[in-house]
């Protein structure tokens, strides 16, 4: 059984730590910094076997030197990118093993053109998406075009409706106040949103999310609906469902 846990790092990113049973050596994603990701290791007397990077943004890389330097983790990475200290450079279709599990790469460009995400099937599956899915939103379109995200956010609905789904950012409060917008006729996003901010006040994660849960809360996701359609409408075009999401996304930059 593999276990993960949230670091909190930076302002409001996770950096991912993947424990396979009661194995002392783990896993990290996108190691924005070094030191909190050293002091959890320390404290659980646990050593790091392995890194997986999903995009080149200083906020998930930004402690890979010291990590590398302090214990020599073997660092999987987006072929392609600028990104320094990668020992395996992945793409679309590879398959790599992390402690003894098979994970799928998908390249998921939109939010960077490097972006890649991982995907583990099993009992649970486990998504790590980077900044490409949040929850009940998704990242964004800093070097990709609005069909790239598209089509990858197309790709993750797919997915079985229980992989855990582990973005790297905690925005989801600032996301369903969004989705409160721009689906404004969803009841599930009413109750998430309250359920949502009570966590926030007790400081605690929202995520991980799932993906049957982002089908019913995320505006990206839903762009087939008359809710999330019409809403679209007084913002901008809504002929198609790109065209939908296209305005969604430009509109959320300005909400
Ligand atoms: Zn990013
Ligand atoms: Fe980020």
């Amino acid at each position: 059984m593999m276990s993960v846990t949230p670091i909190p790092a930076l302002s409001d990113n996770y950096i991912w730590l993947l424990r396979q049973d009661t194995s002392q050596s783990v896993c990290v994603v996108d190691p924005g910094e070094a030191a909190p990701v050293i002091e959890f290791l320390e404290r659980e007397s646990l050593s790091l076997d392995s890194i997986l990077i999903t995009h080149h943004h200083h906020d998930h890389t930004g402690g890979l030197a010291e990590l590398i330097k302090r214990y020599s983790p073997h660092v999987i990475g987006p072929a392609n990118s600028s990104i320094e200290g990668i020992d395996e450079a992945v793409g679309d279709g590879d398959e790599i093993r992390i402690m003894g599990r098979l994970f799928d790469v998908m390249a998921t460009p939109g939010h960077t053109l490097d972006h890649i995400s991982y995907f583990t099937a099993g009992i649970p599956a486990l998504l790590f998406c980077g900044d490409t899915l949040f929850c009940a939103g998704c990242g964004r379109l800093f070097e990709g075009t609005p069909e790239q995200m598209f089509t990858a956010l197309k790709q993750f609905a797919e997915l079985p409706e229980d992989t855990l789904v582990f973005a790297a950012h905690e925005y989801t409060q600032a996301n369903l106040t969004f989705a409160r917008a721009a689906d404004p006729e969803n009841e599930d996003v009413k109750h998430a949103l309250e359920e949502c901010e009570k966590a926030r006040a007790l400081d605690r994660p929202t995520l991980p999310s799932t993906i049957g849960r982002e089908l019913k809360i995320n505006p990206y996701l839903r762009v087939n609906t008359d809710s999330v359609r019409q809403a679209a409408g007084t913002q901008g075009a809504n002929d198609n469902d790109l065209a939908t999401f296209t305005t969604l996304r430009e509109w959320k930059n300005r909400f």
